[in-house]
């Protein structure tokens, strides 16, 4: 499997073209400023399909990424693929067969195939240890990481800046890794209670959180400032673990079969039964990884993209123009980590939306790295976009409280707010021949306060969880300052 950038110039000057699995993993974006995306992806039969349906998780994740990895021998690989995906590391203090399950499906409304009702269903993703879907990449992307580098010799410092969810996903992936330190930056008091107490009680070494006397965009932009200093980022051996990662969007792909296959054990999913998944979608990672299990030949009907009031995506997929905002365009709202202005996948997907022509995506991103949009309405691929099988639409905050309330009466489960505007978006989609299947993408115990605004009462904290606002806390408050925080990772990386 060699891997292509989605801007390579094509022939000869594609020094940033045919890598390997191995050789873009630690590598963030493609020299040429684009992403990177198998040359061609896998095609998994009928046959196959059969012979995956009853696999256990780790598994089928073997299954699944031996067709994306060729550089890493097998039995190398499974093992570690074997250590992540556990009920110990994905039940959520579970022990039961759900737990066997990672990622086990809930009926919300069974399908009936006798009365045409095609079933809804939430796919839970988020039992991982920071409770959010993140984890499901992440952790495998810890034990890649650490495998690799210690292959090579090598060492990785990896620098980024969070509002929440990346940076504890990260950071609890990356604990106690060899070859790997971790320099989390975040806004300092602008977290919620739990999310800091998540990042900053961390005691391993190889952990530094960084508070900055500033916003998330503060943070960001530091992290900007130090990697484009060459000199300091190859010294300093200077990574990161974003989302356009690829082994994230690869490992992202694995829970797509799964929960086909679970949402037609009962409906049986030979003759290729479709099923439909509703995404909640900021940087169009998750939702990717759907849409290559799709091209894989996964029988997946829609792909239901669901956005907040930051609808970039929303608009796209109705108008065909992509316009990203500014950041004070972006609002602050109830489903933040849905709180984009700057889709960073999403230029893979459009790769193969205008046939994988380099040439355009160089002349649409000239324009959206210059800050302008581009317009595709008028261009034949556009007219294709129905054989993608996406669909979209938004959810606002009263929408985000009115679905929590319901599905709280109607179902007894309480969801959190961004797996309501998946949940919003989806209902909206649903038909009558196939199931829903809607991704949950966190737990409702990290965001609390909407929850007691929507129930009047607080979600269940996961066992292990009650009271870690209480335990020490290890973290360094900073100024806004490039230097501070060079000064800071030189002094502790030897
Ligand atoms: C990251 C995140 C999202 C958005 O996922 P993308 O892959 O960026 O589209 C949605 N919900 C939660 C809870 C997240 O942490």
């Amino acid at each position: 499997m060699r891997y292509i950038s989605t801007r390579a110039r094509p022939a000869g000057a594609a020094d940033s073209s045919n890598r390997s699995f191995s050789e873009i993993l630690l590598a963030g974006l493609a020299p040429d400023g684009g992403l990177y995306l198998p040359a061609s992806y896998p095609r998994i039969g009928q046959s196959e399909l059969a012979q995956w349906r009853d696999l256990s998780y780790a598994d089928l994740a073997s299954a699944v990424l031996a067709r994306f990895i060729d550089d890493i021998p097998l039995d190398d690989l499974r093992p570690l693929i074997q250590r992540t995906y556990t009920p110990a590391i994905y039940g959520n203090g579970r022990n039961d067969s759900a737990a066997n399950e990672i990622t086990p499906l809930r009926w919300l409304e069974p399908p009936a195939p006798g009365r045409g009702e095609g079933g809804l269903a939430i796919l839970e993703l988020s039992n991982g240890p920071t409770l959010a879907f993140k984890d499901m990449a992440m952790q495998l992307l810890g034990n890649l990481f650490e495998y690799v580098l210690a292959r090579n010799g090598e060492e990785i410092n990896i620098l980024g800046a969070t509002s929440g969810d990346t940076g504890s996903s990260a950071e609890y992936a990356m604990r106690g890794k060899h070859g790997v330190r971790v320099f989390m930056l975040s806004p300092h008091q602008r977290m919620s209670h739990f999310q800091r107490a998540q990042m900053y009680s961390l005691q391993d070494p190889n952990i530094y959180n960084i508070a900055v006397r500033g916003t998330f965009d503060d943070a960001q932009d530091i992290v900007k400032a130090v990697s484009n200093d060459h000199a300091f980022k190859t010294r300093y051996r200077i990574g990161a673990v974003n989302s356009i990662n690829w082994a994230r969007v690869a490992a992202q792909v694995i829970y797509y079969f799964k929960g086909y296959f679970a949402a037609t054990r009962e409906i049986g999913g030979s003759g290729g039964q479709q099923v439909d998944f509703a995404v909640p979608s900021g940087n169009f990672g998750n939702i990717c990884a759907g849409h290559i299990a799709r091209m894989m030949g996964l029988p997946i009907g829609r792909l239901v993209l669901a956005t907040n009031e930051n609808d970039v995506l929303d608009e796209f997929f109705r108008s065909g123009v992509y316009r990203p905002r500014a950041t004070s365009e972006t609002a602050a709202t109830s489903s933040p980590s849905m709180d984009i202005s700057k889709a960073s996948n999403f230029e893979r997907f459009v790769f193969d939306l205008v046939g994988r022509d380099p040439d355009l995506i160089r002349q649409l991103w000239s324009k959206v790295d210059a800050g302008g949009s581009f317009d595709l309405s008028s261009l034949p691929c556009f007219a294709r976009l129905p054989d993608f099988g996406f669909v979209s639409g938004r959810s606002t905050h009263a929408d985000r409280l009115a679905t929590i309330r319901r599905t709280h009466d109607r179902y007894g489960l309480v969801i959190d707010p961004h797996t309501a505007d998946g949940l919003k978006v989806g209902s909206e989609h649903r038909t009558a021949d196939r199931p829903m299947v809607v991704l949950e993408t966190a737990l409702p115990a990290k965001f609390e306060e909407t929850i007691v605004e929507a129930l009047g009462h607080r979600p269940d904290r996961p066992a292990g969880m009650e009271g870690i606002e209480t335990l020490p806390q290890r973290v360094e408050v900073m100024d806004v300052s490039v230097g501070q925080v060079q000064r800071f990772i030189a002094q502790h990386v030897r």
